[in-house]
C-alpha cells in the first residue's frame, strides 16, 4: 500500500489558521489595532467600508517595518515579539503568535506600505490569499498602513456566513471600544462608510469614557483605586442610580487587554448588593494590573476568556475594593468586615475610620403600614388568612381581614362539591378584595378564595392584548406632547437602528436623530411615556441574548417585553376598584392561570381545602 500522508501547503494551513484567528470582519479589526499599539503608535485610524467585508483599513504612526520584516510579518509564526518560550511568561504586547497578519492575507486582499523612521523609501506588499503579488518601494509616512479588502474572498461559504452589515459593525465598534478603553493615552480615530463614528484625542481614562459614551457619563462615574500585593485595580464604576436594563458598560482589563470572566463580573454585582433596582446591571470600567505570570496568557488570540492562577483572592479584591468606592462616595455602607474576613484594605495615608454607632430610627413604628407593606416577602407570604397582629384589632390589615371575614358568603345547602374557577361565572355573592404584601390580591368566589399574584396578572392581560393588537395589525399608538430623544452607545445604536421596523410595527413613531441619538414622538397607547427607556433598553438586551438579527423580532417578543415593563409591580399598593378591574381583566385573557415564565397566577382555595386546614 502507497503511503497518503502529505504536508498542507502553506496556504491551505493558513486559510485553516484563518478560520480560528479571523472569524469575521471584527477580529481581523482587532489585529489590525493591536499590531499598530505593539508597534508604538500613538495615531491610529480605522477605516471601514460596509461594515469590514469590503474595505478595513488601520493606518498608524508607529515603528514601521524594514523590506525583510514586512516581507517576514506575513509568514505563519513570525514574530518580533518573543524568541523563546518562557518569554510567553512575560508578555507586555498584545500579539506573540504571529499569527495574525499571515491568516488575515490567507483569507482577504492586503495592501501593507509600512516605512520606518530612518529610511528613506518605504515599501509596499501587496498579497492575496497568501501569494505575494506584488512587492515595490514607495513613497510613505514613518508608520504603517494595513488595508484589508474583500474578507473571505477565496471562501464563499463563509463570506455568505457574515451577518447583516449593522450586526457585522456593531462587532467592529464594540472591538474598537475595548481597544480604545484599554489605551486612553492613544489618540483613535474611527471612519465607517465616510462618516466619522469617533475622534478620540490622547486622554485620562475618565475623558475617554465621557468622549466614548457621551458626556452624561461625567457625574455617573466613581473612581476606583486598590492596591495589593496580588494585584493592582483601577477604573470606574458607575453609581448605581445610573445603572442600567442593559447588561452595556461593563469592561474588565487584565494589563490593558481586554477580558471577559463571569466569575469576576460577579465580584463587582456582588458589592452592588442590594443598591440596584431588580433587573438592572451595574456598568464598570476596571483595571487589573496583574504579574504576568499569574495568569494564563496562552491562549487563543480571538478568546476574550482568562484564566488566572489565585482567582478567589482576585474575587474578593475586587469585590472589596469596589464596596470600597460605593462607601466613600456616601453610596453604601463602606465595609462589611464580616464577610470580607479574609481581604483587610489597606488604609491610606491620612485616611480616617468613622467610629462605630448604632443608628435608630426614632419614627420606626411597627404597625405603620407603609413599612408592614416594605417588609420582606418571606414574612408577608404567608396565605393564611390570620393576620399576625389580630391582637390589636387596630391595625388596618386587621380591619380588611375582619371585612373580608364578613364578606364570606354564607354556606350553601347543597352538598359540598369541588368548586372549580370558571371564566366569566358569575356569583351573586358580593366580592370583596384585599392585598396582602402588596403582592396578592384575594378575593371571594362562590365558596373559595382565590389568591392572584397581581405583578403577573397584570403582565399577563396586557401581553394577550398588546399580542391581539399586534396580530391584527391594529397598534394603538398615542403621539408625544414632548418628543424623547435617547442617546446611546455606538453599537447599542446600530442595534436599535436595525429595531426600528419592529418598534415602528409594535406602535413607536421613532427616528435615527443622528450622534447615536433617537427621536421618539409616539409610543405605544398601553406604554408609560416615563418607561420609554426601560423597554428599548430592554429590547436591546433581549436581542442581544437572541444574538438575532434584529429586524426580526416576533410579535410574541415584543408583547413580553412591553408586557413586563410596563405591568404593575409587585410592591404596588392597589386600591380596591384597582383590585375589581385587575381580577376581571384576568379572568377575561385565554391563558389567566399560567404568567409569561411559565408561573402560577391565580391558586383556588376552596371551602374543602378551608376546612382541611382546620382540621
Ligand atoms: P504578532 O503580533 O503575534 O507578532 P502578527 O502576525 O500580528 O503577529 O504580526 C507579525 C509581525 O509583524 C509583528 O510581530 C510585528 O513585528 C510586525 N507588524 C505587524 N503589524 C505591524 C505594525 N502595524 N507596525 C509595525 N510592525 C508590525
Ligand atoms: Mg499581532
Amino acid at each position: 500500500m502507497s503511503d497518503v500522508i502529505r504536508l498542507l501547503p502553506d496556504s491551505v494551513a493558513n486559510q485553516i489558521a484563518a478560520g480560528e484567528v479571523v472569524q469575521r470582519p471584527a477580529s481581523a479589526v482587532k489585529e489590525l489595532l493591536e499590531n499598530s499599539i505593539d508597534a508604538g503608535a500613538d495615531h491610529i485610524t480605522l477605516i471601514i467600508k460596509d461594515a469590514g467585508k469590503t474595505l478595513m483599513q488601520v493606518i498608524d504612526n508607529g515603528t514601521g517595518m524594514s523590506e525583510t520584516d514586512a516581507r517576514m510579518a506575513f509568514e505563519r509564526h513570525a514574530t518580533s515579539k518573543i524568541q523563546k518560550a518562557e518569554d510567553i511568561f512575560a508578555i507586555h504586547t498584545k500579539g506573540f503568535r504571529g499569527e495574525a497578519l499571515a491568516s488575515i492575507a490567507a483569507v482577504a486582499q492586503v495592501e501593507l506600505k509600512t516605512k520606518k523612521e530612518d529610511e528613506e523609501l518605504g515599501v509596499m506588499l501587496r498579497v492575496e490569499g497568501s501569494k505575494v503579488m506584488e512587492q515595490e518601494y514607495c513613497n510613505t509616512k514613518r508608520g504603517t498602513q494595513l488595508e484589508v479588502k474583500n474578507l473571505f474572498f477565496n471562501i464563499p461559504a463563509r463570506r455568505n456566513f457574515l451577518k447583516s452589515n449593522n450586526v457585522e459593525l456593531r462587532h467592529i465598534i464594540d472591538e474598537f471600544e475595548r481597544v480604545a478603553l484599554a489605551h486612553p493615552d492613544i489618540h483613535f480615530s474611527f471612519v465607517n462608510n465616510g462618516n466619522e463614528l469617533f475622534d478620540l484625542p490622547a486622554a485620562g481614562l475618565r475623558q475617554r469614557i465621557v468622549n466614548i459614551f457621551g458626556s452624561k457619563f461625567n457625574e455617573k462615574l466613581v473612581p476606583v483605586d486598590e492596591e495589593t500585593p496580588i494585584l493592582k485595580l483601577t477604573g470606574f464604576i458607575c453609581k448605581p442610580e445610573f445603572s442600567k436594563k442593559t447588561r452595556g458598560e461593563q469592561f474588565f482589563f487584565a494589563n490593558n487587554r481586554y477580558i471577559r470572566n463571569n466569575y469576576l463580573h460577579r465580584a463587582v454585582c456582588n458589592a452592588f448588593e442590594g443598591l440596584l433596582t431588580e433587573g438592572s446591571h451595574p456598568s464598570y470600567f476596571l483595571f487589573m494590573d496583574i504579574d504576568p505570570a499569574k495568569i494564563d496568557v496562552n491562549i487563543h488570540p480571538t478568546k476574550t476568556e482568562i484564566k488566572f492562577e489565585d482567582e478567589r483572592s482576585i474575587f474578593t479584591i475586587i469585590r472589596t475594593a469596589v464596596k470600597h468606592a460605593l462607601g466613600q462616595y456616601n453610596i453604601a455602607p463602606s465595609l462589611d468586615f464580616e464577610s470580607d474576613v479574609d481581604f483587610v484594605p489597606q488604609m491610606k495615608k491620612g485616611q480616617t475610620v468613622p467610629p462605630p454607632g448604632v443608628h435608630i430610627n426614632p419614627n420606626f413604628n411597627p404597625f405603620d403600614e407603609q413599612l408592614a407593606g416594605r417588609s420582606s416577602s418571606s414574612a408577608t407570604r404567608q396565605t393564611s388568612f390570620i393576620p399576625q397582629d389580630v391582637h390589636t384589632g387596630k391595625s388596618q390589615k386587621t380591619q380588611d381581614w375582619e371585612k373580608l371575614f364578613e364578606d364570606i358568603p354564607e354556606l350553601p345547602d347543597e352538598p359540598k362539591r369541588q368548586e372549580t374557577l370558571e371564566m366569566g361565572e358569575t356569583t351573586e355573592v358580593k366580592k370583596s378584595y384585599s392585598q396582602i404584601g402588596r403582592k396578592y390580591i384575594f378575593t371571594n368566589h362562590g365558596t373559595g378564595i382565590i389568591m392572584i399574584h397581581q405583578q403577573r396578572a397584570h403582565e399577563r392581560i396586557l401581553f394577550e392584548r398588546i399580542f391581539q393588537s399586534l396580530e391584527n395589525k391594529n397598534i394603538p399608538s398615542q403621539q408625544l406632547l414632548f418628543p424623547q430623544n435617547i442617546s446611546f452607545s455606538a453599537s447599542d445604536y446600530q442595534l436599535i437602528i436595525s429595531l426600528l421596523p419592529s418598534l415602528r410595527e409594535v406602535g413607536f413613531d421613532i427616528d435615527e436623530f443622528g450622534q447615536n441619538e433617537v427621536i421618539i414622538n409616539g409610543i405605544p397607547l398601553y406604554l408609560d411615556s416615563n418607561l420609554v427607556k426601560d423597554v428599548l433598553e430592554r429590547l436591546l438586551e433581549d436581542e442581544k441574548d437572541h444574538k438575532s438579527d434584529g429586524a426580526s423580532k416576533t410579535h410574541e417578543l415584543m408583547a413580553t417585553t412591553l408586557a413586563k415593563v410596563s405591568a404593575i409591580k409587585t410592591g404596588s399598593p392597589l386600591n380596591t376598584q384597582e383590585m375589581h378591574k385587575l381580577v376581571d381583566e384576568l379572568f377575561a385573557c385565554e391563558m389567566p392561570y399560567v404568567s409569561l415564565a411559565g408561573k402560577p397566577v391565580v391558586v383556588n382555595l376552596n371551602l374543602e381545602d378551608i376546612d382541611k386546614s382546620f382540621n
